[in-house]
């Protein structure tokens, strides 16, 4: 879908398949079945209308005006993937997935879900589209996010409640690679970042490139020109590398923010590629959290979708080669990011989202007033309001 970025199996050093054999075949599989279905027009076509009539593409370009003064430097534009429905860009990669899953002739789905966003965003797609459903979470993590839970269930799908381990997202994701080793005849496995093993990060890549394809377009129609940086928030990073991809050859700043929770130096982060080491999980090689002994650390954010201890491959590459700087942002600065948003342009973002903003302090008031620097906004942030008010009121 995009020719300007590359595929895997490896990106550079990173990527790869380290699965198990019992994996292979589908894996195989969905690889060939990526290739031959995805480039047709019935696909294209199918993929297009729902976008466009389900999800609500194009998303908007806005100036922001009022952060733009505020900040004295570049003009400052959100690319609104708030606006997709369910409030963010998730859904762009999930009905891509399901319906190349139904195109491939299966009729169940499984995934697996930490906070639940990608849960139901999974779900919505399988109601849309008439597919089974099975969500694997974590047994904590269900207790923790009970309204996710019923959206999941009020789309039709089942949640599986998974009472191995910490009982958490690395327990639900060996559950639903378990699954998907016995059941991947009828079933296809909907990964919800750029991360797994190949050929997952190019699909959600490809899946995710309409933001940036988008977003290319609006700008020079707007102002002209190309934009002179990009800002977007990386977790497993699919909302970014969707942006990168449309300007990778172009001489623009691309700049990817990891969550850097209570501080580098405290250790309670998810800054993967800024703090992190090359290594192996869930079948690829990338940039990991992991302490001395190479054992996988846990995450930390105040962004439930940040709070992975990974990053995908593609970024590691990038990183690697210096095409993409990647820097951090604290949960208080994202914090104050999410405010100062609502209050200068009546936007609530996503507390994602909202570290990307936050680290327009640190560049914009250094560029002139003729840089254009776009921001992604992944999501909005309705979700996490009762949450601050509870963190704010001490309960
Ligand atoms: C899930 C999520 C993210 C993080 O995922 P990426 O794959 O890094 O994009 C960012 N923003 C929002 C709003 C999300 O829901």
């Amino acid at each position: 879908m995009t020719q300007n970025t590359e595929h895997g199996p490896y990106f550079g050093e990173f990527g790869g398949q380290f699965v198990a054999e019992t994996l292979m075949p589908a894996i195989k599989e969905l690889e060939d079945a990526y290739r031959d279905i995805t480039p047709n027009v019935s696909f294209r076509k199918k993929y297009h209308k729902y976008l466009t009539h389900l999800v609500g593409r194009p998303t908007p370009l806005y100036h922001a005006a009022r952060l733009t003064d505020d900040l004295g430097g570049a003009q400052v534009y959100l690319k609104r993937e708030d606006l997709c429905h369910l409030g963010a860009h998730k859904v762009n990669n999930t009905i891509g997935q399901v319906l190349l899953a139904k195109m491939m002739g299966k009729t169940r789905i499984i995934a697996e879900t930490g906070a639940g966003q990608h849960g139901v965003a999974t779900a919505a797609a399988c109601a849309a589209l008439g597919l089974e459903c099975v969500v694997y979470m974590g047994a904590v993590d269900i207790t923790r996010q009970k309204l996710n839970v019923y959206r999941m269930k009020l789309f039709g799908s089942e949640v599986v409640p998974v009472e191995s381990g910490s009982r958490t997202l690395k327990d639900a994701i060996n559950e639903a690679l378990r699954d998907y080793a016995a059941t991947s005849s009828t079933t296809h496995y909907v990964i919800g970042s750029v991360v797994g093993p190949h050929p997952y990060p190019t699909i959600v890549r490809d899946f995710q490139s309409v933001i940036g394809t988008e977003t290319r377009e609006q700008v020079i129609a707007e102002t002209g020109r190309l934009p002179t940086h990009i800002v977007a928030c990386v977790g497993g990073g699919s909302n970014a590398i969707g942006m990168f991809s449309a300007f990778i050859d172009d001489p623009v700043e691309l700049i990817g923010v990891e969550a850097g929770g209570k501080g580098i130096t405290s250790g309670m982060h998810g800054a993967s590629i800024t703090a992190g080491e090359p290594g192996v999980l869930h079948g690829q090689r990338s940039y990991f959290l992991q302490d001395s002994d190479g054992q996988i650390l846990e995450a930390h954010s105040i962004s439930a979708g940040l709070d992975y201890p990974g990053v995908g491959p593609e970024h590691a590459h990038l990183h690697a080669i210096g095409r993409v700087q990647y820097v951090s942002v604290t949960d208080d600065e994202a914090l104050a990011g999410f405010k100062k948003l609502s209050r200068l342009e009546g936007i609530i973002p996503a507390l994602e989202s909202a570290h990307a903003i936050a680290y327009l302090e640190e560049i914009v008031p250094s560029l002139s007033s003729d840089d254009i620097i776009v921001v992604c906004l992944s999501g909005r942030g309705d979700k996490d309001v009762s949450m601050i008010v509870e963190l704010e009121e001490g309960t």
